[in-house]
């Protein structure tokens, strides 16, 4: 059933022979949650600057932090659809660094005791392969404020609307070993995270960004210094910043030089990363335990519980499509990429051929649909009138040539497909005597190509064909090709 046949490895060519590209990304995923980590201010997009801001997220002195339970939750949930340890201790610590968007001047985080530890994730490739890709940790950490520099040509203003924000820390181990794996590993993480609901994914706003540590070695030998290129946030970037880096890396190796352990930000313009700060210059963020904060305890039942309340995930949705319906990993791997489609495809495929189903929901519905900028959601076209549709190709009332023309004019909001067959005469002709006359009138007509039918079996195309244009398209192609062979002795 599933092919799940390994690409071929990625490969840098240098002047001294191939390189292997490794890397580890610590993807940062905006909790949904309507108000802060550890204040009540809203968490709203595009509210004017500062205009959410509690002063707690300001740091007015003597405000003390009150951890926001959901946010919690929804660390817990991601850890579980990660199939991560859920770690019942955790600990909050104070990141400590002067920054104008810090007003605290540290971050509040989880520094050795994150809420969830190691974890593992499925991914999936476009074509409905997969590999696995080991999780150390998710830890929650505040988000940083923002540095507005085009404002004003003197002056740096501050927003404070994120600051305080929660951020799920998604950390993976260094599994990942091309641009195009660290692009699947971040579109199935995403994919989880909407499944669950703990992030809305989304990456134009920010909400869903990675820091992306890339290294090179030569294939099999020991791991390479890295470097970590900074908040990217599309799946496009985080694929040339890698093809751009590893590069780079391997240019200077093989003049004799060595890589830098520092951190880089990728220029989507220059398509080329730059050094942001050093190793040198890297900080000593100090960290201790938060003193306002108590140590973090969950109550197992409760863990239970939000356990208890997980949907079907996507690589359990698609596993399971593919066994009770029979469908290729690629079918199962688009219905899934959306659960609304996959929900249309299951409605629409109780009792009916599987097959054909996926056919029309993913390729004439969906393409149709995407034409125009929609989603399943917004289908004229109900999943029972699918189902009805390839029930009349199974019965034979119908050729899929015909279902074509039935399908654009359901589209068109004719309603139910049986009652437009009815009403625009559309029924195939299975009558046996109709399609008989009709060939028995042709090999008259041909004896030649009757003759070279039965050289040459093949050629009955060609009588399929003109008994197909005496009707219409409405003959039963199999009662036609069975009648043909009949009458031709083939
Ligand atoms: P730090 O806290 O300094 O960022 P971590 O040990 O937490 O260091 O690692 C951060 C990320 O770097 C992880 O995602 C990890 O998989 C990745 N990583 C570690 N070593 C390498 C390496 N040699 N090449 C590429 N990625 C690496
Ligand atoms: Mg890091």
């Amino acid at each position: 059933m599933s092919t799940t046949t390994a690409p071929a490895p990625y490969r840098i060519q240098g002047r001294t022979g191939e390189w292997e590209v490794v890397i580890g990304l610590e993807v940062h995923a905006q909790v949904a949650s309507q108000a802060k980590l550890f204040s009540g201010a809203s968490t709203a997009f595009g509210a004017g600057p500062n205009e959410h801001v509690s002063l707690v997220d300001a740091a007015f002195p003597g405000m003390l932090p009150v951890i926001n339970r959901f946010c919690v939750e929804q660390a817990v949930r991601t850890g579980l659809g990660l199939r991560a340890r859920i770690n019942l201790k955790s600990r909050f610590d104070r990141k400590n660094y002067f920054y104008p968007d810090l007003p605290a001047g540290y971050q509040i985080s989880q520094y050795k005791d994150p809420v969830v530890g190691e974890g593992e994730l499925e991914v999936t490739r476009d074509d409905g392969s997969t590999f696995k890709v080991g999780i150390e940790r998710l830890h929650l950490e505040q988000d940083a404020g923002k540095s507005l520099h085009d404002q004003d040509p003197n002056w740096t203003y501050v927003d404070l609307n994120r600051a305080g924000v929660a951020l799920m820390e998604i950390v993976s181990r260094p599994d990942l070993r091309s641009p195009e794996e660290a692009a699947a590993y971040v579109k199935t993480l995403r994919q989880l995270v909407r499944y669950l609901g703990t992030c809305d994914g989304d990456m134009e706003k920010g909400n869903l960004r990675a820091d992306v540590n890339v290294s090179v070695r030569k294939p099999g030998g020991p791991l390479g210094a890295r470097c970590e290129i900074k908040n990217v946030n599309s799946m496009r970037f985080i694929q040339q910043a890698i093809a751009y880096e590893a590069r780079r890396q391997v240019e200077i190796l093989e003049d004799g030089g060595s890589i830098d352990q520092e951190t880089r930000l990728y220029d989507p313009i220059r398509g080329e990363t730059r050094s942001m700060r050093s190793k040198e210059e890297a900080h000593d963020y100090r960290y201790f335990p938060d003193p306002d904060l108590l140590p973090l305890e969950l109550d197992p039942d409760w863990v239970r519980a939000i356990e208890a309340t997980l949907p079907e995930l996507p690589d359990a949705k698609r596993s399971r499509l593919m066994r009770q319906y029979g469908l290729s990993a690629y079918d199962a791997t688009v219905l899934v990429s959306d659960p609304e489609r996959a929900a249309f495809f299951e409605t629409a495929a109780k009792g009916r051929d599987p097959k054909l189903v996926v056919n029309w929901v993913s390729n004439d519905l969906v393409g149709r649909l995407s034409g125009e900028g929609k989603d399943i959601a917004d289908s004229p076209i109900p999943p029972e009138h699918i189902g009805e549709l390839v029930q009349l190709i199974e019965e034979g009332v119908i050729s899929s040539k015909i279902a074509k023309t039935v399908f654009d004019r359901m589209w068109a909001g004719e309603g139910a497909p049986r009652a437009i067959v009815d009403r625009h005469g559309l029924v195939q002709v299975t009558d046996t005597g109709l399609i008989e006359a009709a060939v028995e009138r042709l090999i008259a007509a041909h004896p030649d190509k009757a003759e070279a039918v039965k050289a040459k079996p093949q050629a009955i195309g060609w009588f399929v064909g003109q008994v197909m244009k005496e009707t219409g398209g409405k003959a039963n192609p199999a009662a036609v090709n069975d009648i043909l062979k009949a009458k031709l002795g083939v």
